[in-house]
């Protein structure tokens, strides 16, 4: 099965990633963490990157479809992937077509007044976990693997502001298009623990 994770900054995608992930077996290629890496690692692709990350906007199309071309056809994936981040235009989306069979497009719908706080109060930690600064009871260690937590550098209130604009002029038309398509899933990630997101995710996916 080969997913693609739609949703806002905040709804969630990161945390479901990880569950939906082990759960189905599905190899997790998230477009954000690959740019991360190649700016910590000083990389060309990370130099690119790193303006417009900063600035709340879309790193250009054809760096990002490169990447994900090249990583859907390593021998990891062939048993089936999510993507996560990924397309974030209708350009992607076509790009993608051409060159990966997607089963389901699993859209997190998260209402936009708590997309903000979500985002704002995020911690998360180098192994991939993310928590919100309400949940920690003041500590600032991955209840996963001990690690500091540590705020990105792109969930600060002015950039926020603009990945959400980015994300509702730009991203949120793949909604219709994959609803169009007749692949489009839609979970409600707004209320509820976590957990309980996931639940409805398993509910629609199947077993
Ligand atoms: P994320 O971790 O998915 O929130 O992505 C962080 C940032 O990386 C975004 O705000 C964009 O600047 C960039 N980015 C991630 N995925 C894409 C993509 N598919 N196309 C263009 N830019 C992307």
């Amino acid at each position: 099965m080969n997913i693609i994770l739609l949703g806002a900054p905040g709804a969630g995608k990161g945390t479901q990633a990880s569950k939906i992930a082990a759960k189905y077996g599905l190899m997790h290629i998230s477009t954000g963490d690959i740019f991360r890496a190649n700016i910590k690692g000083g990389t060309p692709i990370g130099k690119i990157a790193k303006s417009y990350i900063d600035a709340g906007k879309l790193v250009p199309d054809e760096v990002t479809c490169e990447i994900v071309k090249n990583r859907l056809s390593e021998e990891d994936v062939k048993k089936g992937y999510m993507l996560d981040g990924f397309p974030r235009n209708l350009f992607q989306a076509e790009e993608l077509s051409k060159f990966a069979t997607i089963d389901v497009c699993l859209n997190i719908d998260v209402p936009r007044d708590l997309l903000m706080d979500r985002i704002c109060g995020r911690r998360v930690c180098s192994c991939g976990e993310s928590y919100h600064v309400s949940t920690l009871n003041g500590s600032n260690v991955c209840a996963k693997c001990g690690r500091e937590l540590y705020i990105r550098e792109d969930d600060n209130p002015a950039t926020v502001e603009a990945r959400l604009k980015t994300y509702e002029e730009q991203t949120a038309p793949l909604i219709g298009y994959y609803k169009k398509k007749g692949k489009l899933v839609t979970v409600h990630g707004g209320k509820g623990s976590p957990d309980e997101v996931f639940a409805q995710i398993v509910l629609a996916l199947g077993e």
